[in-house]
Formats: C-alpha cells, sequence, structure tokens
C-alpha cells in the first residue's frame, strides 16, 4: 500500500489537437484531487503520434496548461524520448509469446469481421484468435521481424478470453470483455511506433505514477493497459484508477471541433481569463454552484471529491456566452 503523501499522478496531455474545455477539467480535477492530498502531480507528452505532432505544439501545450494555473513537479517527460524504454518492454513481451508480428491490414481486419459478426456501432473491428499467424509462420516471423522498425509488421498483443475486471476509484467494480470488445491488440504500429497502450504502462511505471486521473472514455483502454502490465510482471506497480466524468456536445456527443472551438487558446485570443475557464470548470466539478470567476487557491479549498459529478456535463451554448460575456 503506497503512503498517502507518497502518491503521485499525471498530466498527460497529447499535442495533436489543441486542449480543448474537456480536456481542461480533466486537468484540472486531476491536479485538484493531488494537490489537496498533497500528491506529486508529474507532466507527460504523448508526443509519439509523428505526423500529428507539429513542430512546437508541445511548448504551447505546456504553456497553456501554466497560463490556467496547473503546475507540477520535475521534469516534463516526453514519449518520444523514451524510444529504448518502449523497445525494451516490447523486448520482454516478445520472449514471454505474449505478441507476435501480425500483418493483417485494416481493410482485411473490416472485412473478417463484418464477415464474422457484425457489430452495430462497435468502433473498432475485433482482431480475433483467428487471424493470428499458424504456429508454422509464427517463429520464423518472430526470428525476423525488429520490435520497433517494421515497414510491415505490426506487434500484437494475445488476449485471451476472459475479460478483466477492476475497481475504478470513482466507478466501482469495472469489467471489460477485452477479447470481445478489441481481441489482440496492437502494442507497436506498423510505422515502427509503439502504440499508446503500450507507451502508458512504461511511462506510469517509469514515472512512479500511482494515481491515474483520466476521462472515462479510456475506461475500456485501461483494461488492455492492464494486461500490458501483466505481461510485463509489473502488477505491482498497478497504479489506482480514477474515470471522470465526460463533457458532451448537446448532441450528446463527447466534445470535439463539431460543437464550435472550444479550445482554450480561443478563448485566450478572444481575452477571456483564466478565472473565467476556472470558474466554469470548478462548476462543472460540482465545486461551486454557479460558474463565477475563481482563483486557483479559490478551486483548492472548494473542490470537494463527495460533489464531483456522476454524471456527463453537457456544454451548451449559454456556457459558450457565459466564458465570452
Ligand atoms: N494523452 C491522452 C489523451 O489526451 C491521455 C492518455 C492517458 O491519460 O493515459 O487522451
Amino acid at each position: 500500500m503506497v503512503d498517502e503523501a507518497q502518491r503521485v499522478t499525471r498530466l498527460a496531455p497529447s499535442p495533436t489537437g489543441a486542449l480543448h474545455l474537456g480536456n481542461a477539467m480533466c486537468f484540472l480535477a486531476a491536479w485538484l484531487i493531488a494537490r489537496q492530498r498533497g500528491w506529486r502531480v508529474v507532466m507527460r507528452l504523448d508526443d509519439l503520434d509523428g505526423p500529428r505532432v507539429k513542430p512546437g505544439v508541445s511548448e504551447a501545450v505546456l504553456e497553456t496548461l501554466a497560463w490556467l494555473g496547473l503546475d507540477w513537479d520535475g521534469e516534463v517527460r516526453r514519449q518520444s524520448e523514451a524510444m529504448v524504454e518502449y523497445e525494451a518492454a516490447l523486448r520482454v513481451l516478445r520472449d514471454k509469446g505474449l505478441i507476435y508480428p501480425s500483418r493483417v491490414t485494416r481493410r482485411e481486419l473490416a472485412a473478417w469481421s463484418e464477415a464474422s459478426a457484425p457489430n452495430e456501432g462497435q468502433a473498432e473491428a475485433v482482431f480475433p484468435a483467428g487471424l493470428r499467424p499458424s504456429n508454422e509462420q509464427l517463429q520464423c516471423l518472430i526470428d525476423t521481424t525488429p520490435l520497433l522498425a517494421s515497414d510491415d509488421f505490426a506487434w500484437r498483443m494475445r488476449v485471451e478470453p476472459g475479460g478483466v475486471v477492476f475497481s475504478d476509484e470513482r466507478l466501482g467494480e469495472v469489467r471489460v470483455a477485452v477479447a470481445e470488445e478489441v481481441g489482440d491488440f496492437v502494442v507497436a504500429t506498423k510505422s515502427g511506433v509503439p502504440a499508446y497502450q503500450l507507451a502508458v504502462v512504461v511511462d506510469d511505471v517509469s514515472q512512479g505514477v500511482t494515481d491515474v486521473i483520466r476521462g472515462r472514455d479510456l475506461l475500456s483502454s485501461t483494461a488492455r493497459q492492464m494486461l500490458v502490465m501483466h505481461g510485463l510482471a509489473m502488477e505491482a506497480q498497478q497504479p489506482r484508477y480514477w474515470h471522470l466524468t465526460l463533457i458532451r456536445g448537446s448532441d450528446g456527443r463527447r466534445l470535439a471541433k463539431r460543437h464550435g472551438d472550444t479550445r482554450l487558446t480561443a478563448y485566450r485570443q478572444l481575452g477571456v481569463q483564466p478565472d473565467r475557464i476556472r470558474g466554469l470548470l470548478a462548476w462543472w466539478l460540482g465545486a461551486i454552484d454557479r460558474p463565477e470567476p475563481i482563483s486557483m487557491k479559490g478551486c483548492l479549498s472548494a473542490f470537494d471529491i463527495e460533489r464531483l459529478r456522476r454524471e456527463d456535463i453537457v456544454f451548451g451554448t449559454g456556457d459558450n456566452a457565459w466564458l465570452t460575456s
């Protein structure tokens, strides 16, 4: 059991798109939960997504978070600088026979899943065990495929039936049927990049993260990350998970570009002050009864985990009008 004072959470922005109000609310919540309890807050930049990461965006994201009032402890970890660690983790998984190279294309996968069991509304095509290479092919493939430099092969994690059960600090017991939901998932892509599900596990262990606080949209990823942790025999470093309420647009979908420009930088350009943005976020978090400009100190004393909302929040035109009024 980790001592309360030794706990560590992390802020992990992706410098691919700009930060919007939904991301900001999660970061503020993570920061408040941690700082109220005297935990450390570390920063990680998820900058592995090569083509989508534009130069300078990482620095801009950090600057925007600081403008909002957040701070963090120690050096910023950048995924792009941790390749050696990811490769070492892949080697462990490979040597245990838990991952294998696969050449199956997205199109083949889509065709397969449509033919076998079309699953209405499923975001990701399921990769079934039946598409694994045969045992005869396997050894040769494993011996000849580099872990992070292959043009043709992705590495996939073998997912056995049975699912993953864990206890979430917000949601209680969660069950994810990984084999049915996604099947054998990618841990290193065909472009030779470690996949998010692998990188996050290595990062969290490396940064000593004890508490992962993030949006509920990542719930099903958590189960995959737990399988990777298990494969790496890192269960002892398993963090606690807190999955938070999401912000949705008035159409019920998760807040995104289609709901208008809710990037922090856009509001900043309009001259909106951070205390006003915090006012809306703090209200969403249940810390105050109505939106009103608030300092970081004010947020720290008003925030109460017991009042943190459990239902999703809808961002409406009224909220936007209040911010820009
Ligand atoms: N960078 C990811 C995102 O912005 C968060 C990853 C994580 O919390 O594990 O969605």
